[in-house]
Order: C-alpha cells, then structure tokens, then sequence
C-alpha cells in the first residue's frame, strides 16, 4: 500500500465534513417533527444525537446514557504509558444539551421493537419514531476460564475507559523493576484492532526509562496484527529486549488463568505474571442481543447505507457493536457512521430514500508518547456489503524519519481534538 494521495485526502475531508453533511440534508424538511431515541453516550451515540437534532431541529432527539460522564479509550494507552492525565479523556454531556438534545442518565434495560419504545433501570419508557443505538461492546466472559468481571480487580482489561485503565497504570507504577508484564490479546473481531500494540509499545516506553530490566509479554491470539510491521519496527529500534510477543501459532492464545495466583495459561504453557493485562474476547453490548438486533455471532448486522437493523425495524445500529469488516471497530469509524446514520434517519423520516456514499477510516498509533503511525481505509457500501475500495488507503512508510513520526503524532491529537468535540462540544 502507499500513502494517501494529497488529492484523496481532500476529497475525504469533504466527505467527512458536516459541510457536505448539511448539504446532503438540505431536503429533508426543518420542521419535521419526530421522536429520535438515541441509546449509549460514546462516539457513536453522542455524535449521532447531535447531528439528528442538527439535521431535524423540531425533533425530540433523547440520548439515554448511563453515566454522567463519558471516559474516552483512544489515547488512555498514554494514560497507561504515564504521560497523559485521566482528566483530558473525561467529557461531559452539556453541550448536547445546549444544542438541544434531551440527556437522560439512564441504562436500557429492554426495547420492544413492535412497540417501538426503550425501558430504562428506573422504569422510565420512551417513545421512538427511529431508535438509534450505539452501546458499544462487553465482554465474552466464558471465553476464557476463570476471566470473569471479578477477576478484573487483579487483572484489568482497560479496554473501557476509566476506573479500569487508572488500575492498570497502578499496578504498572507499584510493579518492581525487573518485572514481568503479561498481555492476553483477544482473537479478531475487538474494539481498536491496533489498540493492544499501541498499549504494549507506550508500556514498553515506560519500562525502558523507569523500569529496564523489565519484561512486557504479549500472548497473542492473533497470528498477524494491524500496522504489524510498523510495531515491529519501533520494538526493535527503540524497546530492545523489552517486548516479547508470542503469535497465535505458537501457540499465544490464552485459554484460562489464575487471578488470584497471577498466571495466564495457553494450550501448551503457563505464565507468571506481575502485572496482566487481559483483554479479553468482545461481543455488541448486551441491549443488543436483548433487543433482538445481534445475530449468532453476537454482532449486529445492518444495512451499510442506512445502517437499519436487518433484524428490527426502525432500529439504526452503529459503532462498535456492528458488522462492519473490513471498516474496524473504531472511534473514527462510529463518529463517520453516526453522522451517515444521523442523515439516513433524517431522511427516512422526510419519506426520502438512503443516499450511499463512501466511508473511510485513519487510526492512528503511537508507538511512543510523542510518535505515532497512521493506517487509512476507505470502504464502499455496493452491494449491500461494507468493502474496501481498491488502490485507495494507505499505512505510513516504513523506515521514516522521527520528524515524520513526531508529525503524525501532532496529526492524531488534532483528531482527537476534532473527535471529541464533535461528539461532545
Ligand atoms: P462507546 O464509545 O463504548 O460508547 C458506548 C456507550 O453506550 C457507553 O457510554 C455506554 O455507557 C453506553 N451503553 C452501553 N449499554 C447501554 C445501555 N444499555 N443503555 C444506555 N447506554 C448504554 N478508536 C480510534 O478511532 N482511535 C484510537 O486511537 C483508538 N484508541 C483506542 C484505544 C483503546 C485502548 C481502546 C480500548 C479503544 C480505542 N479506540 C480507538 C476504539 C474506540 O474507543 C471505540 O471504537 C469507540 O469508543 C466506539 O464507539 P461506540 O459509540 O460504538 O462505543
């Protein structure tokens, strides 16, 4: 692959901006008068009640969200790493409510999609000409024996954010140097596919200045990973000896574990460990399932032009919790498919058809606190099928200068920046 074309950045750019989203909206009638309920308060959730109330100002848009504050995954591997504060991952909901959006802290305990109305913990029902949901992921909790949500306390996955990922980055901090770190990483699909190499590189940034005879071990149910040799490269060159992966040929995949005695095991051998870090194998958050929307696999299918439930009507699924190979599992991903979605909702509401359009996605990677490596995709919906558009995309080169990697890391705050605003400003 190359890197993206100048001219192909642009034009993603405009297909991305709320610019064109606005224009492609422009039909849909102002004074529409709908109920949008909008389940889960992430990426994906917050963004989409935001454009939906942009897009149709006389609707009733209700985010449902259970917690008061939203603590953001992408850059909590810094956290971890020890040189970014928790605080600047925390966002609050005011600014949905300022652009009109009715903010409920509440879980969705059930839908009934006949009805078409959502059930809150507290009893509370809502209403729904269209549902949008967005609750991201849990966890497969059988999938590894003894990994269970009380194992968590001693063993932290930290693939949500917050009081998780401040555990993880104690148990590295009160680690003695000369320890050994264990990483269990998950078979495909899970959220943020270059997420673990990221996590496993920026603690590996911390052991080489403050722990160096330290050891991180990556069990690897994976043989092959995202931006692998790009990893790989900065392991070698700037974590020698520090980092240890062990692929899903050899075999890394972790098949149970010992909390309490601190060892993870794969078919063959067991490990001890100071610290682990197990993340483990992920499914759609529960509502899903509950209301009706995820099929056997555990994800939910949808139409990847209007992202309609293809098991449900009037429910819009995005983010995390959707089949949407080969586009991953991302923040990026969930803050382009809610405004796609947000429109399509509109539209449908207007009596208007789905518009298609091309989708994209970057991720970005640091590989230490102040570099950082970058994959792009850019995906079709034709044939009512996500796909990757040939000759489009591109990963950073191998081999580039530091100046290069300092300039994608700037790259990535700035997105981060833009993401989150968009989401939650
Ligand atoms: P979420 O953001 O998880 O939001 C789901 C929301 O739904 C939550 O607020 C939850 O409380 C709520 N919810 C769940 N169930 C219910 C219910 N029953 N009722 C009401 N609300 C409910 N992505 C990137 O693009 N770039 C990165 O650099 C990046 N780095 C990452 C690093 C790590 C370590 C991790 C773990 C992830 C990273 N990601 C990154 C991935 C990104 O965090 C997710 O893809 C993104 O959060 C998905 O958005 P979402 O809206 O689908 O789910």
């Amino acid at each position: 692959m190359t890197r993206i074309s100048m001219n192909r950045r642009q034009m993603l750019a405009g297909l991305t901006s709320t610019g064109t989203l606005s224009a492609w909206a422009m039909p849909v009638s102002a004074r529409l008068r709908a109920r949008i309920v909008v389940v889960g308060g992430g990426f994906g959730g917050s963004t989409a009640a935001r454009f939906a109330k942009q897009f149709l100002p006389q609707a009733d848009v209700t985010l449902i969200e259970p917690n008061a504050t939203y603590t953001a995954c992408p850059f909590s591997n810094l956290v971890i790493g020890g040189t970014r504060n928790i605080s600047t991952q925390i966002f609050g909901y005011d600014g949905l409510r300022a652009r009109g959006v009715t903010v409920t802290h509440d879980r969705a305990i059930s839908i009934d999609p006949s009805r078409r109305s959502v059930t809150g913990e507290d009893g509370s029902t809502w209403g729904y000409d269209k549902l949008i949901l967005a609750p991201g992921i849990d966890f497969r909790w059988d999938a590894i024996e003894g990994y269970d949500a009380e194992a968590t306390a001693l063993m932290p996955h930290a693939w949500k954010g917050g009081a998780q990922t401040l555990l993880l980055r104690k148990q590295l901090e009160a680690m003695p140097d000369g320890g050994v770190a264990v990483m269990s990483i998950p078979p495909a699909p899970f959220r943020c596919p270059p997420g673990p190499y990221e996590r496993a590189s920026l603690i590996a940034e911390y052991f080489k200045r403050q722990k160096p005879k330290s050891k991180l071990l990556i069990l690897d149910a994976q043989d092959t990973f995202s931006k692998q040799p790009l990893f790989e490269e900065a392991w070698t060159s700037m974590y020698p000896g520090i980092i240890e992966r062990r692929g899903a040929m050899e075999p890394g995949r972790v098949v149970s574990l010992d909390a309490q005695a601190g060892t993870l095991s794969t078919e063959f051998e067991t490990f001890k460990a100071d610290v682990a870090n197990v993340v483990p194998p992920q499914m759609a958050a529960t509502i899903a399932a509950t209301a009706g929307v995820a099929d056997a696999t555990g994800w939910c299918p949808v139409d990847p032009v209007s992202f309609a439930s293809t098991l449900q009507p009037d429910i819009h699924v995005i983010g995390d919790a959707i089949i949407a190979a080969p586009m991953p599992k991302s923040a990026f991903a969930a803050n382009l498919q809610a405004k796609l979605c947000a429109l399509q909702v509109s539209r449908a509401l207007a009596g208007l058809a789905p518009q298609s359009s091309k989708l994209t996605n970057t991720c970005y990677s640091f590989t230490s606190s102040d570099m950082a490596v970058s994959i792009t995709g850019v995906y079709s919906t034709s044939g009512g099928a996500f796909q990757t558009v040939e000759g489009s995309g591109g990963i950073s080169p191998a081999g580039a200068d530091n100046a290069q990697r300092n300039a994608e890391a700037a790259q990535a705050r700035s997105w981060f920046e833009t993401i989150t605003q968009q989401a939650f400003g």
